[in-house]
């Protein structure tokens, strides 16, 4: 069965993965704070990209610039003319909305439009837009038969269809605003000075930092082409309406890369290898294939500079969304910034001696958006019978050990025997050195193995009678996913951890 947003929120709030900002003083919408157990999920996954990305690879090199860099920077990338959303507000209620996620159907009576009906983009179904425009109907007492419904592009519709609009908000007829341009980056000051001279942004990605370097790296980093230059770190966007909980937020992290390419490379096979690349990587951290999917932006809706772009889909629970955006931005960006700093961009090629600026291939995933599509797809909830014959439903995350917040929880059969928690401490210390690992001894072993169950733990070990009574110093290894129990020493523990978690 398919699991419902509410679902993941509150599993993410009992077991302390995301907290709201602010929750005390009522939370701040569009912002989260990560728990003791979601801070590390995210750290594995951050960790694994890099390691793949960057250490693992003999072609990329990292980088960590700053968050607020100089204003003509985003002059240059066009982000102060340009990185808007088309912001509506609606005049009845105050809201607002991005038009190019608000929907909206005539409701036609015999052949005659009498009103409008919207919702916001995946917020509702067509079947819902129907049961809307009949409801509607039966309010304003109209005679008919209603037209099929079909969900209309906001941003297209006429002057007066937004008048007649019903608001998303109230469901009363309200009044919506045409769509106007609004910049979606965060303003501060930098100094003391209050005039204009001293405006600044917060960084809206991180891609740009790759951009400012790159001839910095270049002199410096004994790279040859075709390179590239990753960066993971916090971006900003003042999104006109947050959703979905983490998936779009305004504050959040991205794993960002810039492949740099010769002039004269063939883009579109580095573009491909580098979408194959992003989609085993998603795998390999345990994302399930049924769930991606590829999704190529139409040429005519591509910025002029772009030479294609494609999306990895991920399906959410709240419709198949962007998770990791595969441009091909031509020499794009490097030029504008060497037109408008004075500094050229170039490098030097040694076989045609000649001097040129570099094209690009640039995968950009936000780390958010990886962990809530891990949480989505792991979650499962299942009907167990114990020893005894009785069911009951136990909740699993199945998480890739790779990922997976702790990785071995060490539980010592009883509490009050000391020869047990002795044992158990002593495992417990010496897999801490290497691995989060979690030691409880409190409560039924069955309880404590669900508690782990719930948070992804991919394994338990027991320590009980066998370990200190029989030779061998054998632990009893019970596994998530089958909940199959095996014996094992600590040698074959930890070549277990050595393999599957890298
Ligand atoms: P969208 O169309 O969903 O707004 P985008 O196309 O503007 O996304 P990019 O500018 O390509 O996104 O950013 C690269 C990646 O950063 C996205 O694929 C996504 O994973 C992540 N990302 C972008 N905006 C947000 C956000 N507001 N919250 C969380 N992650 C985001």
């Amino acid at each position: 069965a398919e699991v419902s947003m509410e679902t993941i929120v509150a599993l993410c709030k009992r077991r302390g993965f995301i907290f709201q900002s602010s929750e005390i003083y009522g939370g701040f919408n569009g912002f989260f704070d990560y728990g003791p157990l979601g801070v590390e999920l995210k750290k594995n996954i951050r960790d694994c990209w890099w390691n793949d990305m960057v250490r693992r690879r003999d072609d990329v090199v990292g980088l960590e610039s700053s968050i607020i860099m100089h204003p003509k920077v985003w002059e240059a990338s066009g982000h102060v003319a340009g990185f808007s959303d088309p912001l509506v507000d609606c005049k009845t209620s105050k809201q607002r909305f991005r038009a190019d996620q608000l929907f909206f159907s005539p409701v036609v009576i015999d052949g005659k439009t009498v009103g409008y009906v919207s919702a916001l983009e995946s917020e509702r179904t067509t079947e819902e837009l129907q049961a809307a425009a009949e409801s509607f109907k039966r309010k304003k007492a109209l005679q008919g038969t209603l037209a099929p419904v079909t969900p209309k592009d906001f941003t297209e519709a006429r002057e007066d269809e937004h008048a007649l609009i019903p608001s998303p908000a109230t469901g009363e007829p309200g009044s919506l605003t045409a769509p106007r341009a609004f910049n979606m980056m965060f303003q501060t000051n930098v100094g003391a000075m209050t005039d204009g001279s001293s405006v600044a942004y917060l960084r809206p990605e991180t891609a740009q930092g790759m951009f400012v370097d790159f001839k910095n790296v270049v002199d410096t980093g004994r790279v040859k082409l075709p390179f590239g230059i990753a960066q993971i770190g916090k971006s900003f966007r003042n999104e006109i309406t947050p959703r979905n909980f983490i998936f779009r937020s305004r504050e959040f992290e991205q794993m960002e890369m810039e492949y740099f390419i010769h002039e004269d490379a063939d883009w579109k096979k580095s573009h491909d290898e580098w979408i194959e690349w992003c989609r085993s990587w998603l795998l390999s951290i345990g994302l399930p294939e049924s769930h991606l999917s590829l999704y190529t932006h139409p040429k005519e809706k591509l910025s002029f500079y772009s030479r294609g772009t494609v999306d990895i889909m991920f399906k959410y629970p709240f419709g198949v969304q962007e998770l990791w955006g595969i441009a091909a931005r031509g020499n794009y960006d490097l030029t504008q910034h060497a037109n408008a700093s004075g500094k050229p961009q170039e490098i030097f090629d040694e076989a045609t001696k000649k001097k040129f600026v570099p094209h690009v291939i640039e995968p950009a995933v936000g780390t958010d958006r990886i962990f809530l599509a891990t949480l989505c797809a792991g979650y499962a909830e299942e009907d167990v019978t114990d020893e005894k014959g009785n069911t009951e439903k136990r909740v699993v995350l199945r998480l890739s050990p790779r990922i997976a917040p702790v990785k071995v929880a060490v539980l010592p059969l009883l509490k009050n025997k000391e020869a047990l928690t002795q044992r158990a401490q002593a495992l417990y210390k010496k897999l801490q050195r290497r691995y989060a690992v979690f030691y409880d001894e409190s409560g039924a072993i069955g309880k404590r193995y669900r508690r782990q169950d719930e948070i992804g733990t991919p394994w338990c070990v027991t320590i009980d009678f066998d370990t200190i009574e029989k030779p061998g110093d054998t632990f009893t290894l019970r596994e998530r996913d089958s909940m199959t129990q095996k014996r094992i020493t600590e040698s074959d523990l930890f070549a277990l951890l050595e393999e599957q978690v890298y």
